[in-house]
């Protein structure tokens, strides 16, 4: 391996292909076992709103409990399961979990919150989403409103005729519409007019420089002001330091999520959170006391 093979240089079939296509295959296997055992887990990370400071809707995301490989991000398998045709089984599994967890939160008093699910391109386009939707809905018992539902901006771009009907149907429903990573895609304004939308998550990617880049503070700013503009609210996520927030509020964006305010807690971590303080003032929030 470490010799350079003159003859594998320019075979097609590179020996490292033949490893990443083991990898992939055994990925997929684990990835279909997966869903037959539920390996997964949701974690939430807590929304915050700017004016109260009180913890008003909770993010959904998703981990894959690999028994030997540990814990596995999203973005690592999310895309393959798209793929290969689980994506419709998982995206399941988070809606009900989700609902049910929301509801069972409620039960035991605490002030209610929303949660957010979030939908990958497949998910939103499969024959009977609004039916299951729906069905979950009155299976968990949680009202619709306070379930969100996360649609990245590229995605719903690709074909929007059917994706505004989609969410028309959702929105019937009572069910909340976010349009996740904004400003990434490709922030068609004319598409964004016409989806009966409710929120928009300003992307991390301009969060993240907001204190020491002018062109990104400048587009947060813009994307607030058009917002508001179309009565929309906004979220900001990747929250990391006291000074994007700092800005952030000075900009007037509505809801703040990130590492700052805590990173995303299991389930249990989560109902202790919503025991403990229900409505922390944002200054108790600054001392970011429920990391995980
Ligand atoms: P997203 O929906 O934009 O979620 C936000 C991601 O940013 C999460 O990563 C979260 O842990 C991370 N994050 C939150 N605050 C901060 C921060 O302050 N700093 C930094 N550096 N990161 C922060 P995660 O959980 O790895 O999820 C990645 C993506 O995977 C999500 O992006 C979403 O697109 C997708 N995803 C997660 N769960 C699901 C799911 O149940 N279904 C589908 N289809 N996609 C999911
Ligand atoms: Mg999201
Ligand atoms: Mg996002
Ligand atoms: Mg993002």
């Amino acid at each position: 391996q470490t010799k350079k093979d003159s003859r594998g240089q320019f075979s097609f079939f590179r020996p490292e292909m033949q490893k990443e296509l083991q990898e992939r295959v055994s990925l997929e296997t684990e990835l279909r076992h997966a869903v037959q055992q539920n390996e997964f887990e949701l974690h939430y990370q807590p929304q915050v709103d700017m004016n109260s400071g009180n913890i008003i809707g909770l993010e959904a995301l998703i981990r894959w409990q690999h028994p030997r490989l540990g814990v596995i991000p999203p973005a690592q398998f999310i895309p393959l399961a798209e793929e290969i045709g689980l994506i419709s089984q998982i995206g399941e599994w988070v809606l009900k979990t989700a609902c049910q967890q929301n509801k069972s939160w409620q039960n035991e008093g605490h002030s209610k919150v929303t949660v957010a699910v979030n939908f990958s391109a497949k998910q939103l386009m499969q024959t009977n989403i609004v039916q299951l939707v729906n069905n979950v809905l009155s299976e968990s018992g949680l009202e619709a409103r306070y379930l969100v539902i996360e649609i990245t901006e590229s995605l719903s771009m690709t074909d929007p005729e059917t994706t505004i009907t989609i969410m028309q149907a959702l929105k019937t429903l009572g069910v909340k519409i976010s349009i996740d990573d904004f400003g990434t895609g490709y922030s068609n304004l004319s598409y964004l007019k016409r989806f009966p939308i409710d929120e928009i998550k300003i992307d991390r990617a301009f969060v993240k420089d907001i204190t020491t880049d002018p062109h990104d503070l400048a587009i947060t700013k813009t994307i607030i002001a058009i917002a508001h503009c179309l009565d929309l609210k906004v979220i900001a996520e990747g929250i990391e330091t006291q000074s994007q927030l700092a800005l952030l509020i000075q900009q007037k964006c509505d809801m703040m999520q990130g590492y700052y305010f805590s990173r995303p807690l299991t389930a249990e971590s989560c109902s202790q959170l919503l025991v403990e303080n229900p409505s922390i003032k944002l200054d108790e929030i600054r001392q970011n006391k429920y990391q995980r």
